[in-house]
């Protein structure tokens, strides 16, 4: 599983050393403003000790499109990826599925801690994420949290799941076994549990 999808929730990565990279930005190439992860859309993958980032960014300030290609490692220095686009996401897809193999959860975490779905372990304690591509949301919404809206509920493989609470993006927290956490910040439970 590498979903393209919101890059902010391949965030944070953890580097073996144990460096965590918890944000991602760069230069608008047009305006030079900052555009951070949750304007880009693609795939943040390690690869053995580098964090390989390949993605379409928007700048909210320009509206300029622009591709992000580049890596970093746990220095936090980004180097670009001077690779063609179709070899950097060959490479990228060949290691997820290596990983894969090996039964190291991907980010993102798509899963619901449930009976029914496999919940995939992490050491994190971002602990177990919903993509955004996999739910359909309430188009209502029951106020905001850290400046984003809470959606009233979302729908997982039939579910319906209503939001219950949310938490710190870092902090720690338990999910009961109805539970799925969407966007590292919100808490959904199943309708009826
Ligand atoms: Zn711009």
């Amino acid at each position: 599983m590498l979903k393209p999808d919101r890059l902010d929730r391949f965030l944070p990565q953890v580097f073996p050393s144990g460096v965590k990279v918890s944000s991602f930005a760069k230069h608008c190439p047009h305006c030079k403003k900052l555009v951070k992860s949750p304007a880009m859309h693609g795939v943040a993958l390690l690869v053995v000790d580098r964090v390989f980032i390949l993605a379409r960014a928007e700048c909210p300030q320009c509206g300029n499109r622009f591709e992000v290609k580049c890596m970093f490692d746990d220095s936090k220095q980004v180097h670009p990826v001077l690779l063609p686009t179709l070899m950097v996401r060959w490479l990228m897809l060949w290691h997820a599925r290596q990983l894969r193999r090996r039964g190291i959860p991907l980010k993102p975490l798509a899963t619901v801690v449930d009976d029914e779905v496999d919940a995939v372990a992490t050491q994190e304690r971002v602990g177990l994420l919903l993509a955004d591509s996999e739910v359909t949301k309430s188009p209502e919404t029951v106020g905001s949290y850290l400046g984003l809206p809470i959606v009233a509920w979302i729908e997982y493989q039939g579910q319906r799941y209503n939001y219950d609470r949310a938490v710190p993006e870092e902090g720690q927290f338990r999910l009961s076994q109805y539970e799925a956490l969407f966007d590292r910040r919100l808490i959904y439970r199943r309708s009826g549990h």
